[in-house]
């Protein structure tokens, strides 16, 4: 035997298992190896809406989704999340401020350690229990990693938990959560239109930003919807029965993987309503 096979290993290779949201490796250390963490359109952000103006040629937004196209559930430690079939137009998400239709990809969310805080966007210094992501992407550029690669190249949805009323709609993705307790666990989840997890009303506020998890590429465009969602304080406990750490390991409770508002370095927020 005389050759031998070495892959080159990064630094960021190496510790990009590594990040999370606790004191050593939490949202303060992201930089160290993700130096975009530090840009200048990152997420998420402090809305304040006496700031922010109606802009008259934002349009209203439309999602399609195929219910089949929802294929399995996963805790990957630091959410649990929802992946969908992108392998052709079948979930899609029109409109907005958006110039093409962008594919849903997956959906997951942002929680608290209590009910008082827990979203990554806040509103007039309103911190919600938790906040929602739709992730789509622009098929223009071909594949989910070069639109990574473009300023436009992903659309999120963000929608606000608020407590209140148990969503009947919201328990059916809940419920599905004691599959994957404990990290690295991933279970089929399919026949589930997250369209039902939408308020009643389609207004929004837009902005150029960042995925709020490393790498924390700047692709994406906003939509943040004006009216929460309202859930039960049991749900979103519920969120906070998984665990960050796998079954093999010493139990680590997932309670809190929100990103903290980062600087609006001059960008501008626009609302599609007055
Ligand atoms: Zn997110």
């Amino acid at each position: 035997m005389s050759s031998v096979s070495l892959s080159f290993i990064t630094l960021a290779d190496v510790c990009s298992s590594e990040w999370g949201y606790a004191d050593h490796n939490g949202p303060d250390h992201w930089h160290e190896f993700y130096p975009i963490a530090k840009g200048d359109n990152q997420s998420p952000i402090e809305l304040h809406t006496k700031d922010i103006n109606h802009d008259p040629s934002l349009k209203a937004w439309t999602a399609s989704y195929d219910p089949g196209s929802a294929k399995t559930i996963l805790n990957n430690g630091r959410t649990c999340r929802v992946v969908f079939d992108d392998t052709y137009d079948r979930s899609m998400l029109r409109g907005g401020p958006l110039t093409a239709p962008y594919r849903l990809r997956q959906f997951h969310l942002h929680w608290g350690s209590s009910d008082d805080h827990g979203s990554e966007h806040t509103v007039d210094g309103v911190k919600y229990a938790a906040e929602l992501h739709l992730v789509h992407w622009n098929p223009k550029y071909n594949t989910y990693g070069g639109a990574l690669k473009q300023p436009d190249g992903i659309a999120v949805v963000g929608v606000f938990l608020k407590i209140g009323r148990e969503k009947g709609e919201f328990q059916l993705f809940l419920d599905a959560l004691d599959k994957i307790k404990t990290k690295g666990k991933e279970a089929p989840f399919t026949n589930f239109d997250p369209s039902c997890l939408f308020p009643t009303c389609r207004d929004y506020w837009t902005y150029r930003g960042s995925f709020t998890t490393p790498p924390c590429e700047e692709c994406i465009v906003w939509l943040l919807l004006k009216e929460p969602i309202t859930v039960s304080s049991d749900q979103v406990a519920k969120l906070r029965s998984l665990f960050s750490s796998a079954e093999n390991e010493p139990p680590v409770p997932l309670v809190r993987n929100w990103r903290p508002p980062q600087p609006l370095k001059g960008r501008v927020v626009r609302a599609s309503f007055k």
